[in-house]
């Protein structure tokens, strides 16, 4: 089953045409870098996937399910790190993360362990015990990545997850996406070649709401 369809997806915001019929397909395991400048598209295509947007036309599948038709369905089988993601900076790590997990059903047990699983996860053992707001913009991003893990969704959809860190920040996330898409089907979006190059099996360019490209790491190397 491909985890991710796009089919003619177009999105149009008042006059601007955000997304001009774009179509694609990620396959189970695959890690794909979702590349473009600003305004090229891809929030807004990775908001439709997740179901937190509707599109103008064109549909969306997600692990066999269209996102508008079942959201619901669609919901338990995504993780989802938006560009901004809203972090409560008040709680502790572990509090965090249980609250998140409850708006999935999960509690008790269940609850208990799948935050340790989490936690270990993304590497966040040496901080968890802090203040969100005590934890630099990093250890955030994986706090962010672990909200995004906790119901053990099939495919993860990242927004920019590396924007805005320092240098050795950025290689640590880069290693935690690749290390998660051991095992999960991600979509991450970047304006960072080297960031695709770095943990990607395929690029997919989008520039001005159309995918340009659409190639295996080793396809862009050898066309340069
Ligand atoms: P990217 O994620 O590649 O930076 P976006 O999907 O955020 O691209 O934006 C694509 C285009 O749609 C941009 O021109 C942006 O200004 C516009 N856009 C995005 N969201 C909205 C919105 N809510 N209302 C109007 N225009 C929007
Ligand atoms: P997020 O920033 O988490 O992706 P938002 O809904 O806050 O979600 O913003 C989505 C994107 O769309 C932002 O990059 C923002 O700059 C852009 N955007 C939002 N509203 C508009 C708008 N009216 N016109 C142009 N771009 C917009």
């Amino acid at each position: 089953k491909v985890s991710i369809i796009v089919r003619e997806l177009t999105k149009v915001y008042g006059q601007q045409k955000a997304v001009d019929q774009i179509s694609f397909a990620v396959n189970p395991g695959e890690i794909v870098g979702f590349l473009g400048p600003n305004g090229a598209g891809k929030s807004t295509t990775m908001k439709i996937a997740t179901g937190y947007l509707l599109p103008t036309s064109g549909t969306v599948e997600v692990a066999g399910y269209d996102v508008v038709a079942h959201s619901r369905e669609v919901r338990k089988r995504i993780g989802y790190l938006p560009e901004h993601n809203p972090l409560y900076l008040d709680l502790y790590v572990k509090e965090f993360l249980r609250f998140i997990g409850g708006l999935y059903g999960l509690s008790g047990q269940t609850l208990s362990r799948r935050v340790d699983e989490v936690v270990a996860q993304v590497g966040l053992e040496p901080e968890y015990r802090k203040k969100i707001g005590q934890l630099s913009k990093g250890y955030r991003q994986r706090v962010g990545l672990a909200q995004a893990l906790i119901h053990d969704p099939e495919v993860l959809i990242l927004d920019e997850p590396t924007t805005g860190l320092d240098p050795n920040q950025l290689v640590e996330i880069r290693s935690v996406i690749k290390s998660i898409g051991a095992q999960k089907t991600v979509l991450f979006s970047t304006h960072i070649m080297q960031e695709v190059e770095a943990i990607c099996s395929r690029a997919i360019i989008l520039s001005k709401g159309t995918v340009v490209a659409d190639q295996s790491l080793e396809d862009l190397r050898s066309t340069g």
